[in-house]
């Protein structure tokens, strides 16, 4: 969110109406950012003569502009090319003076015995998506919120047009969820996916020999043109992430194109081993819109090197967050090397395994001591979805909105769990990436969505878009993060034994008692209470070595008072 900020809001008596909602709504929400909210709003207005004095509005000189207009130009008879070319233009105008422009789409309206107002109503949302696509800015979709939270719709109405109370309401959350989230996030595997790594870690994802080689496909040009003319001026994110970014042969060329493009930014996840003079010499470096995120590989180096590598970013104001996977050997090491890290005021981030060990698939194969050891250094949401695997699936998300992944040949995906090959959202070298306009249930069953990023971007989650260091913000919302003296892990003081916490924390059920609290926990959703409790009671019944005759087993363990009746009766 840029601060200060100026918020023009242009558009008619729609406009005028939901500012006042709005303005409360920013502030008690923003109570950090200094911000002023003009009113441009006027009665009566077609996008014409929103065009006509837009002079006057430029002299404003504002961060963020909110353009709602359509209602009087659908009532009034512009006709739908010139309220595209109007939108359009307004559009350049105001990015001619480095504002950033978001569109509304139209509420609607209440309904008509043939409904012919809202049949015009769609049309027109139709032409603000396709200008928002074409100019390459954001829409604030209050149609299809109003759909969703509105039911029936003139329940938001206290005209055939404009809102009441509850109407604004609704823009006002629309607004509050799309204008903090300035930056477009892309998953980039620039090199490829699997790609060259310098390291062999035991618990990678991918085969060692596949952690080979060097996938860049066509020109830096090619790419950077391809990126303007899919995302215009927009704030965006680069997440560098698959095998080893640095070990990529194209690696300073793809920082230095990114650092010459002022509203790009790099985010990237690396074991830091390779030399770092010439990364932190980057343009992307100097202006402070690198951030990186240090792995820590207890197999692959000695932590003595690692801690010289992260205090040389540090002297360079790059602050990294430690994020150390448990393996489960690393058990027995975590805390000294905790210890170590602490001591520097690094905040350590936990990540679960995701793989086999033994026999056993993890993370749904940790004890429940190991589980307790990880939760204690964990943030809330890493304990909830990651540690606990709640599924992602049906979970409104900002993923396919803002947060995307691309391939090496420019294919857009939904997410690192659903990449291009999986759920397509077009190419962005040949022009058909269409992003999804507004939060979406998340497509993927029995996934758990494996990055920060993913998983902050759950709308029930209520995170604000991560901004600077992704992770540091993601641990911060979540309890953990860096004091004057030291890094605070929240829940290192929770107990964890207490049924109630654990039922809200998503901890599998020990006992019946766990189970009551998991069926009361209003923030567990029902299908996971579902599986939490069937798990327990019956696991035959949730795993796939389903039998009957292990289900009339464990019937037997869990109820031997109803075996009995079942004997007894049997007998008689
Ligand atoms: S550093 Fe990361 S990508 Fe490379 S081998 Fe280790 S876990 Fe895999």
């Amino acid at each position: 969110m840029e601060k200060p900020c100026k918020i023009l809001c242009s558009g008619d008596s729609l406009t005028a109406g939901y500012i006042p909602v709005f303005e409360q709504g920013f502030k008690q929400e923003f109570p950090d950012i200094d911000c002023e909210m003009v009113n441009a709003g006027v009665g009566g207005e077609t996008s014409r003569q929103g065009l006509e004095r837009l002079p006057h509005l430029l002299e404003e000189r504002p961060q963020v502009v909110l353009i709602a207009f359509g209602m009087n130009d659908q009532a009034k008879g512009v006709s739908t090319v010139e309220f595209a070319n109007n939108l359009s233009q307004m559009v350049s105008h105001f990015e001619d003076v480095g504002a950033r422009v978001l569109l509304l789409t139209l509420n609607p309206m209440r309904r008509g015995q043939r409904d012919t107002g809202n049949a015009r109503i769609d049309i027109y949302n139709q032409l603000i998506r396709d200008v928002a696509y074409e100019k390459c800015v954001r829409i604030v979709d209050v149609n299809s919120l109003w759909k969703r939270e509105v039911k029936p719709w003139h329940k938001g109405l206290r005209d055939s047009v404009h809102p009441n109370e509850l109407g604004y309401e609704v823009y006002c959350q629309a607004l509050l969820g799309a204008i903090p989230r300035r930056n477009i996030i892309i998953l980039w595997q620039y090199n490829g996916n699997p790609c060259e790594c310098n390291y062999s870690c035991p618990y990678c994802t991918y085969d060692p020999r596949t952690q080979k080689g060097h996938y860049f496909k066509g020109t830096i040009e090619t790419w950077r043109e391809a990126f303007k003319k899919a995302f215009g001026n927009q704030f965006l994110a680069f997440y560098l992430a698959h095998g080893e970014p640095m070990a990529g042969e194209r690696f300073y060329d793809i920082l230095d194109m990114i650092g010459d493009e002022p509203n790009w930014e790099v985010r990237m996840t690396s074991n830091i081993s390779l030399p770092l003079k010439r990364l932190v010499k980057t343009r992307v470096a100097r202006e402070r819109r690198l951030n990186v995120n240090a792995s820590f590989h207890p197999t692959m180096t000695k932590i003595e090197d690692f801690l010289k590598q992260a205090l040389f970013l540090r002297e360079h104001r790059i602050e990294v967050p430690i994020v150390y996977v448990m393996w489960p050997p690393f058990f027995k090491r975590f805390e000294q090397d905790f210890e170590v890290f602490n001591k520097h005021r690094f905040l350590v981030h936990v990540r679960r395994f995701q793989g086999l060990y033994k026999g056993k698939r993890y993370p749904q194969g940790y004890t429940e001591q190991e589980r307790l050891f990880m939760a204690r250094y964990m943030d809330d949401a890493m304990i909830k979805y990651m540690l606990s695997w709640e599924p992602s699936f049906g979970k409104l998300t900002w993923s396919g909105v803002d947060f995307i992944i691309i391939d090496n040949q420019g294919n857009v995906g939904y997410c690192d769990d659903f990449r291009p090959d999986r759920y397509c959202l077009g190419n962005i070298f040949k022009g058909t990436l269409r992003l999804l306009s507004e939060p979406g249930p998340f497509p993927g069953r029995g996934v758990s969505d494996g990055t920060v990023d993913g998983l902050a971007n759950f709308l029930e989650l209520n995170y604000r878009q991560l901004t600077a260091n992704n992770v540091i913000a993601f641990a911060r919302q979540g309890g953990v993060y860096h004091t004057p003296t030291g890094v605070f892990y929240k829940n290192l003081h929770t107990d964890f034994q207490n049924g109630r916490i654990r039922a809200e924390y998503r901890f599998p059920p020990r006992n019946i008692t766990d189970c009551y609290y998991i069926l009361l926990c209003p923030a567990v959703s029902p299908d996971l209470k579902v599986k939490q409790v069937l798990q327990f009671l019956l696991p035959e019944v949730v795993t796939k070595k389903f039998s009957w005759t292990a289900l009339r087993a464990s019937l037997a363990r869990r109820f031997p008072l109803a075996r009995s009746i079942y004997k007894h009766l049997h007998e008689w």
